[in-house]
């Protein structure tokens, strides 16, 4: 039986462990600790994500969820309010992926306590997927098999089920103009700082279309008041799941960067793209989303497909040939102060992860 008390206290001893990307050393030794108990097999690959498996390993179900949080998420602390958990001060609650890790363990513990014997399970628990799925992409699938792959890590419900999700460019323009004293000679000075704001007013923002977003997220320039600025720095990102529309951004940014350069003969931009994870779209008969539907119906809940702008590790599995589901951890707000978790839905998400365990022998 999933135990609502247990389950409460691990997530809430979860996130008490900070762990911003690139710093889930602390989490991955909870897990392993636990996992040990439980008499799981555990490997790290180079890059540090954990793999847990049984001893018997044939048609492996993958269970999964990331170790790492965003900021600010340093110091929390979690608050028992009824049915809702949340952050008594001005950080995340890290419910994203400290919920998804808390199902599954929860599920393993519950079904040990039934004296239920392990087998042909897959654990993975990646770090840095909030750097645009950085550990994923750095996973040694040679270190474990498995055709399908449940993971946690969606909003909402564990009966909502991410249908879709984008293709996601990141790119870099660093723009050099020309410094100069800003109140004795402006003349000789080229304003990278102009030409920066000459070129955003050309490019598309927000959302373009309903499968399509545009955004410039950061810029960094200047040095002092008074000199014209020599350097700025802009950082961006679009996602799409149309490849249409993909190629089309492309031309656009570096038509855009052509034409500001043009005009400037002086300058010098730079752009750098970089594909960062790949779109997918699960189709109506995808053999792992049946198996995910008719462990919600079990539990006799609704499975709700929903599109997602967001990607997650399973846009890298996905890639890799591994039949892939996100579903809901029971958070809301996610990547903000107002982060709550459900504890009915975080218990709803454990079952499910009982249930699918259960389904899979
Ligand atoms: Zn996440």
């Amino acid at each position: 039986m999933i135990n609502r008390e247990r389950l409460t206290n691990t997530f809430c001893e979860l996130v008490s462990i900070d762990s911003p990307s690139g710093e889930e050393e602390e989490v991955s030794k909870y897990i392993e600790a636990k996992l040990t108990k439980l008499g799981f097999i555990l490997l790290k690959d180079d890059y540090g994500n954990l793999i847990a498996k049984t001893k018997s390993n044939n048609n492996n179900l993958i269970l999964s969820a990331h170790m790492d949080t965003v900021e600010p998420g340093r110091g929390i602390i979690p608050v028992v309010e009824k049915d809702i958990i949340k952050s008594k001060t001005d950080t995340i609650l890290g419910g994203d992926c400290k919920a998804g890790l808390t199902g599954i363990l929860e599920a393993l513990d519950s079904l040990n306590e039934e004296h239920y014997e392990f087998k042909n399970l897959v654990l993975i628990f990646t770090r840095e997927e909030e750097l645009a799925l950085q550990g994923a992409r750095n996973l040694d699938f040679s270190k474990f098999e498995g055709s399908n792959a449940i993971i946690f890590d969606g909003e909402g419900p564990p009966s909502t089920i991410t249908s879709s999700s984008p293709t996601y460019i990141s790119f870099d323009i660093e723009i050099i103009g020309r410094a100069a004293h800003a109140g004795a000679e402006p003349e000789k000075g080229l304003s990278a700082i102009i030409l920066a704001s000459k070129l955003i007013n050309k490019l598309p923002q927000g959302r373009l279309d309903n499968e399509t977003t545009f955004n410039i997220g950061k810029i960094e320039g200047g040095s002092v008041r008074n000199a014209v600025p020599a350097n700025v720095y802009v950082q961006g990102e679009f996602r799409t799941s149309s490849l249409e529309t993909l190629d089309n951004l492309s031309e656009t940014l570096s038509i855009t960067v052509r034409e500001i350069k043009d005009e400037f003969p002086d300058s010098k931009i730079n752009l750098k793209t970089e594909l960062l994870f790949e779109n997918y779209k699960l189709k109506d008969n995808d053999p792992c989303l049946k198996i995910v539907t008719n462990a919600i119906e079990k539990l006799g809940l609704k499975p709700n497909l929903k599109p997602s702008g967001g990607g997650t590790d399973g846009n890298v599995f996905i890639k890799k040939d591994i039949k892939s589901v996100v579903v809901g951890m029971g958070v809301t707000g996610m990547h903000t102060i107002n982060e709550t978790v459900s504890i009915p839905d975080l218990v709803d998400s454990s079952s499910l992860c009982q249930e699918l365990i259960l389904s899979n022998c």
